[in-house]
């Protein structure tokens, strides 16, 4: 592992119970950072905040806006200003043609995988615009990119996440404040159990490496990210797809 120096940094890491969350966590803790695990799943974030040493639980639903501000004032008043912030929680829906979705679910994932990701950017870039220093990493999606068959909601969502993160990279691109997105092929986590296997089966099919990509895969090109080794590139979009995605 190439060691990140993220000493004295505090992260929020949204979704940090499990998966690729968890393994963000893990890299920015092993680099030196405070990291608040912001998860809807309590009993698994604080489970996973027991395993990861320098990590703090905060039970939180990004869709939320009131959960999202007491959550960064219960993470202020357990480690201080927040420097990074890693927008990571989301879900896939179920795999179907657009037809098929009921509206409810299509506006659940996009609450989730997008909404969430603007309420968290809104209730923590203010502070560090004002202190000058901060990283934003939003997990954005392959399927944001190309969009995937069977998953409009999902696509549509994470398309949303890639054009929010250049918006706000340009809106922030003189404050000190540095934001991209990362996008990730399929990653073998919890969350494919929300779709279909022919879809998984898809979607491996597209990777010309020929194998699910690793979640400390993604924890690792995130923690760079995070870092203040990143600092004259914002509003990008960095692919994590073995070889599927070339731009
Ligand atoms: P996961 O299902 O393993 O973990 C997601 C976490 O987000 C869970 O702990 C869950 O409780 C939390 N969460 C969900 N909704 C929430 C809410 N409203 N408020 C707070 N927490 C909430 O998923 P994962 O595979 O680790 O995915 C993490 C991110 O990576 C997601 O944004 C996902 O879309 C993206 N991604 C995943 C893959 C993949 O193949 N695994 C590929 C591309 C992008």
């Amino acid at each position: 592992m190439n060691r990140i120096d993220l000493e004295g940094r505090k992260a929020v890491v949204t979704g940090g119970a499990r998966g690729i969350g968890r393994a963000i966590c893990q890299r920015l803790t092993d680099s030196g950072a405070r990291c608040a695990i912001w998860d809807r799943d309590e009993a698994a974030a604080v489970e996973a905040a027991g395993a990861i040493a320098g990590s703090e639980a905060i039970r939180v639903d990004v869709t939320d806006p009131r959960a999202v501000d007491s959550a960064v004032a219960a993470t202020a008043e357990l480690m201080g200003e927040i420097d990074i912030l890693v927008n990571n929680a989301g879900i896939a829906g179920s795999s179907r043609k657009l037809w098929e979705c009921e509206p409810e679910e299509w506006q659940e994932v996009l609450q989730i995988d997008l909404f969430g990701v603007f309420l968290c950017c809104r209730a923590l870039l203010p502070g560090m615009i004002t202190r000058g220093y901060g990283r934003v990493v939003n997990i954005a999606s392959i399927a944001g990119k190309e969009g995937n068959p069977n998953a409009s909601h999902y696509s549509a969502a994470k398309a949303g996440v890639i054009g929010l993160t250049k918006s706000l990279g340009k809106e922030c691109a003189e404050s000190g404040v540095i934001v991209n997105c990362v996008t990730p092929a399929v990653i073998e986590t919890d969350i494919l159990k929300q779709i279909s296997d022919e879809h998984v089966d898809y979607m491996l099919s597209r990777i010309p490496m020929g194998r699910f990509g690793l979640t400390e895969e993604a924890a690792s090109l995130v923690a760079w990210l995070s870092s203040g080794d990143c600092s004259f590139t914002t509003g990008g979009v960095f692919d994590l797809s073995g070889g599927r995605a070339t731009y």
